[in-house]
């Protein structure tokens, strides 16, 4: 019944000067699997000329082509959600608009799937993006393993393949900000993983600044696990435990001798440390209040402005 087999997400924004190499490129690698294809591009909001040329696409291939348009930029994991809820695939391939994951590799991840698998995740083999990327990535990666029950090599590959189910369970989690790897697998069965290539970017530039990446890193943190602030209330806990056993300390030392500890640490460097401590535990206890506020406000996610697409019944 179900005429189209696969179909590919991808998120834009600003990418003017890399779609036409995409387009380049994706069609061809799509039309060779011999499949019922379709591609959803949606629009973040870009800034440039991106929403023309995907016009100019949804006009050129209208048979396999679907555009959602946001009125605003509102993140590369809610763009993707806006396409699981409009996906008519069986399978769906999410994809980075500026061709770091070859589109030619969506092959392979359905041959994984054909294996029996309803999760493929990508590992991007020779990774080409600069060291400090790569080495926050190897320790958020790091991190992520001990506190969720996620198990992924490549968290920040995009270059993924998902069964309709998973996608289905995705798009109706009201979560409003989230992170589509993570979530997915907490839905799979037999996830399994795959190695993909990753070239440099086509062109423009990264759309992550480092702060992005600490709120991304902070969504996946909280978001997937309580671990952060258990963590937390059990440093405080020791911390007041010594503090009782150093005042034992000092009323024992004032007794026999007269004279307080005072200099095990400097005093100031101390309390210097522990106003961090602190601070950083009512950042970490906002971040959760900052999640649930969100959530119970239960806003729109996102809102579009325009989608192009043919009707399912005009498709030959
Ligand atoms: N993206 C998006 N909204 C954003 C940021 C990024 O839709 O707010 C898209 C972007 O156009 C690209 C993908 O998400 O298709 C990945 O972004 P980017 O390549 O800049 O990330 P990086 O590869 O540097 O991690
Ligand atoms: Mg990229």
């Amino acid at each position: 019944m179900n005429p189209v087999s696969v179909s590919v997400v991808i998120p834009v924004y600003n990418e003017e000067a890399g779609l036409p190499a995409l387009f380049a490129r994706l069609y061809p690698a799509l039309d060779a699997l011999g499949v019922a294809y379709e591609v959803i591009f949606v629009n973040d909001g870009s800034r440039d000329r991106s929403a023309a040329l995907l016009k100019d696409q949804f006009l050129a291939r209208p048979d396999v082509t679907r555009v959602v348009l946001f009125n605003a930029n509102y993140g590369q994991h809610i763009a993707i959600i806006a396409g699981f809820e409009r996906v008519r695939g069986e399978r769906v391939v999410t994809l980075d608009a500026d061709l770091q994951n070859p589109p030619e590799e969506i092959a392979r991840l359905l041959v994984a799937m054909d294996e029996g698998h309803d999760y493929v995740g990508g590992v991007r083999r020779a990774r080409e993006d600069a060291w400090w990327r790569r080495t926050a990535s190897r320790v958020m990666n790091g991190l992520r393993e001990r506190i969720t029950h996620i198990r992924m090599t490549d968290q920040g590959c995009m270059l993924r393949a998902y069964s309709r189910d998973i996608v289905d369970a995705v798009a109706a989690s009201r979560e409003v900000s989230t992170f589509i790897p993570a979530l997915a697998y907490t839905y799979a069965y037999s996830p399994v993983e795959i190695d993909v290539g990753h070239e440099e970017r086509a062109a423009g530039e990264s759309k992550y600044s480092l702060y992005k990446l600490i709120r991304l890193n902070f969504d996946l943190a909280t978001g997937f696990s309580l671990v952060p602030l258990q963590l937390f209330s059990l440093f405080g806990m020791l911390v007041a435990a010594a503090s009782v056993v150093v005042y034992a300390v000092i009323v024992v030392q004032r007794l026999v001798t007269g004279y307080g500890w005072t200099a095990l640490w400097d005093r100031d460097i101390l309390e210097f440390f522990l106003i961090g401590v602190v601070l950083f535990g009512v950042g970490l206890v906002g971040e959760y209040v900052g999640r649930i506020y969100q959530q119970v406000r239960d806003r729109p996610r996102y809102t579009v402005r325009a989608v192009l697409e043919r009707e399912p019944s005009e498709q030959q």
